[in-house]
């Protein structure tokens, strides 16, 4: 399930179903030719959309790793640390 970045970073969970907490791997495409997956990383999935979802302080840590990518690289695998 590729999320595109600025839509992943701009969704807001609108259904209204319970949200539950896991620790997933997630990829994003960062660009055309750029993708990033981050390991271990802590998000929320919702019950009933099956959409994932980050708390604001994730969010905020997830925008900074990818602003950082190198954009030239096609494939970079990095494991989220709080
Ligand atoms: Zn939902």
């Amino acid at each position: 399930m590729l999320q595109d970045k600025e839509t992943f970073l701009t969704r807001r969970h609108v259904c209204g179903a319970r949200l539950k907490p896991l620790v997933t791997d997630l990829p994003f495409r960062v660009s055309e030719t750029t993708i990033v997956i981050l390991k271990d990383l802590p998000v929320l999935q919702c019950d009933n959309c099956a959409e994932y979802f980050l708390e604001d302080p994730v969010m905020g840590r997830v925008e900074e790793i990818l602003d950082k990518v190198d954009s030239a690289a096609e494939l970079e695998i990095i494991r989220y640390a709080a």
